[in-house]
């Protein structure tokens, strides 16, 4: 069994005890490891999830966010919609890369337990008896990493930085403060999206 102290944190982070956050944290140390970097809370490292929107074990993002500190406020961890638990995880300062995705080696076991019956029948996850939360997550904790993990070679990663717009401006419509990139041209004004009426 791994030492459970990282997942206080993790607890603290995400908000709830599950499977799939503590198969993001393993996928997220494994890339770490695999690259040879530490997490950062800079932005030497971007991370992409293959998760999508509206579908089970998106949690895994968290744990992939907790582990390696790609957040979404620093810009740097996206999602490429594919519904897909793995991650590409490029270190930007040397421009490589590595993929690791979860294997479903577990999931006979996982869709059978008490936690997924539950959430099946519609149940939050914390709402479920903890140790029933726990049984899971030890499980993908406790599992040899090649049995959970597959750690794709580490590429180059032709890594194009996107540069950031750090000006705002106030909208003269609502009066609030609005990133610049996002001010929409309206007669001779220039508004935020909403008091321009523009679609996002
Ligand atoms: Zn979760
Ligand atoms: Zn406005």
């Amino acid at each position: 069994m791994k030492d459970q102290a990282p997942l206080e944190g993790l607890l603290a982070f995400h908000g709830h005890r599950c499977w799939a956050s503590t198969a993001g944290v393993r996928a997220g140390e494994a890339a770490l490891r695999a690259l040879g970097v530490e997490a950062s809370g800079g932005k030497s490292l971007h991370a992409i999830v293959e998760i999508g929107d509206h579908h089970g074990a998106m949690c895994f993002a968290d744990g992939v966010q907790y582990a390696t500190q790609c957040t979404l406020g620093k810009g740097n961890i996206e999602k490429s919609h594919r519904g897909k638990l793995a991650l590409t995880l490029v270190d930007t300062a040397r421009d490589r890369k590595v993929r690791v995705s979860y294997k479903p080696t577990l999931q006979p076991k996982i869709a059978a337990s008490a936690f997924m019956q539950k959430r099946a029948g519609g149940a939050p996850p914390d709402e479920i008896p903890e140790a029933e939360q726990l049984e899971l997550v030890n499980l993908v904790l406790g599992a040899p990493e090649d049995e959970v993990l597959s750690v794709g070679p580490v590429e180059p990663a032709g890594w194009q930085p996107v540069r950031e717009v750090v000006r705002f401006a106030t909208c003269p419509g609502c009066g609030e403060l609005v990133a610049e990139p996002y001010l929409r041209v309206l007669g001779d004004k220039m508004l935020c999206v909403d008091c321009a009426g523009y679609q996002v």
